[in-house]
């Protein structure tokens, strides 16, 4: 009898980085994709690229669709590469809770698709393909209706955790389902999948329940004289209630702005998982109807996002709604490393106008923030409850990922069964076994897009490309030449952009060293473009010293006449 395939496991990304969440499952002949996500560039080294998506070429090469997408929760990374999952295989079932199909439908409009979205809920069981059971578990998150899944594979019970915490007062009242993770834990799991986000942070996170009691405490205290700003993720619906709440005692209005904050909360509010009575929000065009005292202004825009509701407000540049001397601003989110300076320059310009600013990045000792995520003390908890064979760390950097390995250990998984992994691999699972790894197993890689609705990516030459001109600046070189002789007929003619040190001076010695390039060259030579553009380049790049200035960046344009 010819030995069974294993079970495989393959990242296709989010293992080595924190974003662009994306695992294949592949047990028989089923396959499944759980969650299809993006990522953000951070920071100032963007170069144009307002998104980055994982490179999904291993399930296009396979020439059939996969048989289901399995979304654990509505964030950007795990979602947000959905359209270009869809537009390869449009007709894929896209199974999640209701919240998270509600975004994900709205999401895709955006981009023309309409998907065939499957509706699961904690403890439903599903079927992918031919014979993948999945049941739905209950995790708590920053985000309504997260879970988690169990998948029933050839090789036995797989545990993939999605983004979870472990948060014993949730505000929502949602628990993790603690009791069907320990059922599942003493039928015996093959793997379990854990989220790393938070592996190198020591004890446990903060309750969302303490957090919002600490922001109406803010808001009821003596530094929320005018207007109270809160400016945090749109999706983070269970802090806009406790914000909402705080609003509703004090006899505020609330006013929304920035497009994922409206959308989000319309859609909360539509499927009854945010509760206020409908006069609790007013329209922006109203805001300045209503004296400081009587608004809190829910924005997007915490990681400084340029053109955000946030930074407009920060610049004064919003339409109706001013801030001013007395208002508070509270930053309710945890700033992505990277995006430190950004925030840093929004806050100088709240400060400037004469808002009080709250922020983890200007030293604020309130709570004003916690994690969606687990910390150490949370992802013990989730090992101790279903003691898995082997266990793979994902959703996170290289040293996030070996902290949780090493965490795994000590909860008493074997050495050799906690699997550091990276994109690409291949994780390989046989009944009664511990998982092996083929290293570098598909080709994988981030597709980096101008923007969210871009159909191609930017490519890697172009991006450096990008990087040089950003550093160095470009110069045109131009020359005209005679279509019958050969000979020069007009140029070297220069043209710069962004470039230093580009005076009549140089103008003239950069000429002539092309000129000389282009007289050395043999007569065969000549008519060849290819080395003609050489001569250029090199002889325009000649005037400007090595090692001294930066050599720009030289475009030769041959035309003959
Ligand atoms: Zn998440």
């Amino acid at each position: 009898m010819v030995a069974k395939a294993p079970v495989r496991l393959i990242p296709l990304g989010g293992l080595g980085e924190v974003g662009m969440n994306c695992m294949v499952v592949e047990s028989g002949e089923d396959r499944v994709v759980i969650d299809c996500g993006l990522m953000f560039p951070s920071g100032e080294a963007a170069l144009g690229v307002e998104v980055i998506a994982p490179d999904l070429s291993y399930l296009k090469s396979l020439g059939r669709p996969p048989d289901a997408v399995l979304l654990t929760h509505a964030h950007e990374d795990h979602i947000g590469a959905l359209p270009y999952l869809l537009r390869e295989f449009p007709d894929v079932p896209v199974c999640g809770t209701k919240f998270t199909l509600a975004l994900v439908k709205e999401k895709l409009a955006e981009h023309g698709i309409s998907p065939r979205l499957m509706e699961v809920w904690p403890r439903g069981l599903g079927t992918a393909g031919k014979s993948l059971d999945f049941e739905a578990l209950q995790v708590p998150h920053s985000i309504p209706d997260a879970v988690g899944y169990a998948l029933r594979t050839e090789a036995g019970l797989i545990i993939h955790t999605g983004d979870f915490k472990i948060d014993w007062s949730p505000t929502d009242g949602r628990l993790l389902d603690v009791r069907r993770f320990a059922e599942l834990g003493e039928e015996g799991v093959a793997c379990l999948l854990s989220d790393s986000t938070n592996a190198e942070r020591e004890g446990t996170s903060i309750s969302e329940r303490e957090v919002g009691e600490s922001i109406q405490r803010i808001m009821a205290g003596p530094l929320a004289r005018g207007r109270v700003v809160v400016s945090m993720f749109g999706s983070n619906i269970h802090r806009i209630q406790s914000v909402a709440r705080a609003a509703l005692a004090l006899g505020r209005k609330i006013c929304l702005l920035g497009r994922s904050m409206t959308t989000n909360v319309r859609l909360a509010r539509d499927l009854s998982y945010l509760r206020c009575p409908p006069d609790l929000f007013i329209d922006p065009d109203s805001a300045d109807h209503f004296a400081p005292r009587e608004l809190v202004i829910l924005a997007t825009g915490a990681q400084g996002e340029p053109r955000s509701a946030l930074s407009r407000l920060a610049l004064g540049e919003h339409p109706t709604v001013r801030l001013e001397k007395g208002d508070l601003v509270i930053l309710s989110s945890r700033v992505i490393p990277g995006n430190d300076r950004s925030v840093g320059n929004i806050i100088d310009h709240l400060v400037r106008r004469g808002c009080r600013v709250l922020s983890s990045v200007s030293g604020s000792s309130e709570l004003i923030h916690t994690s969606g995520h687990a910390c150490q003390g949370e992802q013990r908890m989730m090992l101790d409850l279903v003691r898995p064979r082997s266990f793979l760390p994902i959703h996170g950097e290289y040293r996030m990922l070996a902290a949780h390995a090493r965490l795994a250990e000590s909860a008493g998984v074997a050495a050799r069964a906690c699997i550091v992994a990276e994109d690409g691999d291949a994780i390989e699972l046989r009944p009664n076994e511990i998982a092996a790894v083929q290293r570098a197993a598909v080709g994988t890689g981030r597709v980096y897009l101008d923007a969210r609705t871009a159909a191609d990516g930017v490519g890697e030459v172009a991006l450096r490309d990008r990087q040089l001109l950003a550093e160095t600046g470009m110069l045109v070189c131009l020359l005209f030449l005679d279509r019958k002789t050969g000979d020069v007929v007009r140029g070297p003619e220069l043209l710069a952009k962004g470039v230093a040190g580009f005076d009549e001076t140089r103008v003239a010695q950069a000429r002539r060293a092309a000129f000389d390039a282009l007289e050395a060259l043999q007569p065969a030579q000549r008519t060849d473009h290819a080395s003609v553009e050489e001569a250029l380049r090199r002889g325009v790049r000649s005037a400007w010293k090595r090692g001294v200035e930066k050599r720009p960046m030289v475009l030769p344009i041959v035309i003959e006449m």
